[in-house]
């Protein structure tokens, strides 16, 4: 059935939602689905629970009842259950794919693949923010140098970019031992190269030449470096022509990196270029209670909806907060619950100027676009200047929680409809456009220097 199930979901779906699901009983009554937590728990009661019983029909079991049960610890995982029906346990491991990463024969230069462990798939949460991003880099393990090449992944800091590129370095070394996988931040390239042209130290292109797949991180480095540039252009031929593995992550796309040479940025938008947003609500919820019982700790739901209220920025924080939440606890012996998570959070939330006025926004944001105010609030419909009276009307909503009547007072309209669709088509923009997101990023800095 979970290979049934794995046709009809998306991959991303299949691997956070179903993979870890367990059969536990099955009788004519009643069958019970072990998952790993009470926010699996929910998800499936209230979304997967029709697909479960539509496939559970199709394959002849029609029980009364489907309950979705947490596992517990005194009920471990049945090895094999869940796995031995796994479709891609039967096809074949990359390693005995003609189209895998070859091996070149001369180790001249590798210098072991300075991977994180600790970043994993299993351990990388999917939510509609990164399944993009998540897929593609499954693929690319799966199949490196051959499909996506370069990979290149883009979002703000603390959205899990550097725990994707790495594993995707961390499977293709687990499916294919001998692969010479190198993982590299931007700076660390730049300091060798220096040291290589300066005192002619190292044996700077056997190292990063030699390889299979070379993982570099944080690429924007690389603006204004003119010298490293060539270097990093010259590097990227010769392991694209070999059909080497690229991945490289950045905080914006290859066209909005400054300085950065036509002819590398070319190169890099050569292959696929995939952004990582923000989280949903909904996915820092499963991180929170994921990464909460990663630690042994249930927390319950009012304090988990607590924390991803409140921490939207990106999961770096939301990880800081959870595990600040933790050590509390546990120092004073106590259950960590939404008074606790209200005590600690309450100076995040207190160091907000509390300012902050509908005036400033719409200022700041007026000038972000570099339009006047009373442009900005008068009838004209242009859409320069349009979207930046959506932008303020959005930013009024979430920095200021006002109401939409109040809000459409604000910028001079007299339907509060219009703030709805205004907020509504900016909050569905932020998704899609990458100008608007660093826009609204931008202007919200702003307010609170
Ligand atoms: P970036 O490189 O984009 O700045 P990182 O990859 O360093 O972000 O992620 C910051 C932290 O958040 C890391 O500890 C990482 O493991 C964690 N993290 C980010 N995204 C996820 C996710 N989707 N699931 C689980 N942990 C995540
Ligand atoms: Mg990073």
């Amino acid at each position: 059935m979970l290979g049934e199930i794995q046709l009809s979901v998306s991959h991303a779906n299949f691997t956070t939602w179903f993979k870890p699901t367990e059969l536990i009983e099955q009788s004519d009554e009643q069958i019970t689905i072990a998952v790993p937590n009470t926010f699996y728990k929910r998800q499936f009661e209230v979304k997967f629970d029709d697909l479960v019983r539509s496939v559970l029909e199709k394959n002849g079991a029609t029980p009364k009842r489907v309950i979705y049960t947490v596992r517990s610890s005194s009920t471990p995982k049945r090895a094999g259950v869940s796995r031995e029906i796994l479709p891609e346990d039967i096809l074949p491991t990359t390693s005995s794919h003609p189209t895998s990463t070859s091996v070149i024969s001369s180790t001249s230069g590798y210098v072991g693949n300075s991977l994180n462990p600790r970043y994993t798939f299993d351990s990388f949460i999917v939510g509609s923010s990164n399944d993009l991003a998540y897929t593609a880099c499954q693929a690319v393990s799966e199949n490196p140098g051959t499909k996506y090449n370069p990979l290149f992944l883009y979002g703000g800091v603390g959205l899990g970019k550097t725990h994707l590129i790495q594993a995707v370095g961390n499977k293709i070394q687990a499916t294919n031992p001998k692969a010479r996988v190198l993982y590299v931040s931007i700076e660390t390239f730049v300091k060798e190269y220096l040291e290589h042209v300066r005192f002619k130290k190292g044996d700077f292109s056997g190292k990063y030449r030699n390889v299979d797949v070379l993982i570099i991180d944080d690429i924007q480095f690389i603006a204004n470096k003119e010298k490293t540039q060539e270097e990093f252009f010259h590097t990227f031929n010769a392991l694209h022509q070999a059909n080497k593995q690229i991945i490289i992550s950045s905080d914006k796309p290859p066209r909005n990196i400054p300085t950065l040479t036509e002819r590398l940025k070319s190169r890099l938008e050569w292959g696929m270029s995939i952004d990582i947003q923000m989280p949903d609500f909904e996915t820092r919820c499963a991180i929170l209670e994921i990464k909460a019982s990663a630690s042994g700790v249930t927390l319950d739901s009012e304090t988990i909806e607590f924390l991803a209220t409140h921490i939207k920025s990106n999961i770096r924080e939301l990880e800081g907060a959870l595990n600040q939440l933790l050590a509390y606890a546990e120092m004073r012996g106590i259950t960590p619950d939404i008074s606790t998570a209200e005590g600690l959070l309450g100076d995040v939330r207190k160091s907000r100027p509390r300012h902050l006025t509908p005036k400033q926004i719409i200022d700041k944001t007026a000038k972000q676009f570099q339009i006047e105010v009373n442009e900005m609030c008068s009838a004209k419909r242009d859409k320069h200047i349009v979207t930046p009276r959506q932008v303020a009307m959005y930013l009024l909503r979430s920095e200021l929680h006002m109401s939409f009547p109040q809000i459409a007072r604000e910028l001079g309209r007299k339907d509060h409809t219009t703030a709805i669709h205004s907020i509504e088509k900016i909050d569905k923009a932020i998704k899609l456009d990458y100008m608007i997101r660093e826009q609204v990023a931008e202007i919200r800095e702003k307010l609170y220097v």
